[in-house]
Formats: structure tokens, sequence, C-alpha cells
């Protein structure tokens, strides 16, 4: 492993790196920030897939009528999300490759584990909540990101789709705070 301190943190704009210290001659030079672009793209594309899989399961424990709804609506969203991608990557000309999101991965395994262990528990919703507000978090930090890389390309269509996802998983999780402050967290007090 390289020690962190070579990379650091991404300079802003404005700090250019030295010239392209070109190791790969002959091909098209290659913008280094669209491959990382393009690198989470897919990243998030295969995180929303797996989230698509796990939230019918999440509906399906859910046990207040709200929080199933609020799961339900949120598995809309998630589809119509994978739709931008796709329209964002045709758009660019790229295709997609598949990556294994394991932040996602074991976000849901977390989540997996919380609804065993809480099954007929009257705080399982606040469980629920916490583990998909774990989710919602890491996908807001992934499209802020590439909202703002897009941006830093002048890709605009891109911003656009992606701020669009942004805007969305915001609301799920605003939606959820609220859930679990006037219901769920009550609940969950509930001696069994
Ligand atoms: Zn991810
Ligand atoms: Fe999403
Ligand atoms: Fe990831
Ligand atoms: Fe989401």
């Amino acid at each position: 492993m390289k020690s962190s301190d070579e990379d650091g943190k991404a300079p802003r704009h404005g700090s250019k790196k030295s010239a392209r210290s070109s190791h790969h001659s002959d091909d098209v030079p290659k913008n280094p920030l669209h491959a990382l672009f393009l690198n989470e793209l897919a990243d998030i594309y295969n995180a929303e897939q797996q989230l698509i899989k796990a939230l019918p399961k999440m509906v399906e424990a859910a046990q207040s009528d709200e929080l199933r709804e609020a799961f339900e609506a949120h598995l809309e969203e998630t589809e119509s999300q994978m739709v931008r991608l796709d329209e964002l990557a045709t758009n660019l000309g790229e295709t997609l490759k598949s990556k294994r999101c394991k932040a996602m991965e074991g976000l849901l395994q977390e989540a997996k584990d919380l609804m065993d262990e809480q099954e007929d528990k009257p705080s399982l919703d606040a469980a629920l909540i916490a583990a998909a507000q774990k989710v919602e978090h890491y996908e807001i930090a992934t499209y802020g990101t590439l909202a703002a890389w897009a941006r830093q390309m002048e890709l605009e269509e891109a911003v656009e789709l992606l701020e669009e996802s942004l805007e969305e998983e915001k609301s799920a999780n605003d939606a959820l705070t609220s859930l679990a402050e006037n219901q769920s967290n009550v609940m969950a007090e509930t001696e069994d």
C-alpha cells in the first residue's frame, strides 16, 4: 500500500499539480478526474442495485404502516435513480463497468443483522430507520461528490441528473428523521 501522505486530499481547483507525468504516452490523454468519476459512478450504480434487492425485505420487516410506505416510496425512487445513471452514462457515451460496492454490502449486512436481532421487539422500527439512514448518508456523500466532480468537468447534464438523485436521497433521509422522532423512537421505549 502507498502511504497516504503521498496522495492526500484531492487538490482544490487552482492548485494544479505539475503537468501530467504521463506513463501512457501513446494513449489518448485522459483526464484522471474523468476516470475517477466513471469509477465512482459504477460504484453507486452497484450500490443502488444492492439496495433494490434489500428494500423489499425492509418493507416486510417494518412494523408501522408509515415506515413501510416510506420504504416502498424510496424503492420506487431508487429504481428511477438507476435509470438516471443509465441515462447519464449513455449521454457520455460510456458503459459503466461492473464494480461491487463493498460499503453498501457492509451497510446492508448490518441492516440484516439488526433485523434478525430486533425481530418482534418494539424497537425494530427504530433500528430499521437507523440502518436506512446510514445508507442514505452514504448515498448523499457519493452523489454530492459525483455532482461536484461533474461540475468541475463542466458536464452540465450529468450535474443535473446527479443533483436530482441527491435531492431524493436527502428527502428520504429527512422523512426517516421525522418518522423516527414522531413515532419509532417513542415506540422503541415501550416495555416488552
Ligand atoms: Zn457505494
Ligand atoms: Fe439511491
Ligand atoms: Fe462504494
Ligand atoms: Fe436512497
